[in-house]
């Protein structure tokens, strides 16, 4: 490119913010509509977002939800990775928002173990038959009693777990299984095929 050219006339210079999220919208935009529809508006209550060039410190971050729900921050690289892997991406984010708009509610549990003494306010939203440590359980009311250890349990729940969470919340939402591909170092989310998310993943 010759001297004094404006970068935006070069084809490989770097997307602007704007045009990373003209890409990303109408991703982001169908997913909330999906998980409205399904009953969780909370991927809609996002304030911001916000395209961060800074974000991507490994080969596998390409987006995050700020752990106040307030805002998603995404790479602008994002909008370089295949569809599938968008849609993946941005499922498993709103999966975050919705574990962390409702504190306290969403578990991974083993199955055999969900706790009968609170009855009827606990749904097991996904697990069952053969599948024994890797239930979703749901309190649909929290328990009144202990209600600060409960909550303090919950905030304090592992990464594999927060992690596993927001896939399956996505899984229940958009009916299809979020998997990772690629390389074992560097493994990303996508849509309908691959291994679910590997523990210790980071
Ligand atoms: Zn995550």
């Amino acid at each position: 490119m010759g001297k004094g050219r404006k970068a935006f006339a070069d084809p490989n210079s770097p997307l602007s913010e704007h045009q990373v999220w003209a890409i990303l919208e109408p991703y982001w935009t169908e997913l909330v509509s999906v998980f409205r529809h399904a009953g969780y508006p909370e991927p809609g209550k996002v304030a911001r977002i916000q395209v961060d060039t800074t974000w991507r410190d490994s080969c596998r971050h390409f987006a995050g939800a700020a752990i106040d729900g307030s805002k998603l921050i995404v790479a602008p690289e994002l909008a370089d990775l295949p569809v599938p892997s968008i849609r993946g991406i941005l499922a498993h984010e709103g999966g975050h928002f919705v574990d962390l708009g409702n504190p306290g509610r969403y578990w991974l549990r083993p199955l055999g173990s969900v706790n009968v003494r609170h009855g009827a306010d606990v749904a097991v939203l996904w697990g069952g038959g053969s599948i024994k440590d890797d239930a979703l359980v749901c309190f649909e009311k929290l328990p009144e009693k202990n209600l600060r250890k409960h909550l303090r349990d919950w905030s304090e729940r592992g990464c594999d777990e927060v992690e596993r969470v927001a896939d399956v919340i996505a899984e229940i939402v958009i009916g299809q299984k979020i998997g990772y591909v690629g390389p074992p170092s560097c493994l990303i989310q996508t849509i309908g095929k691959g291994p679910s998310r590997p523990k210790g993943l980071r």
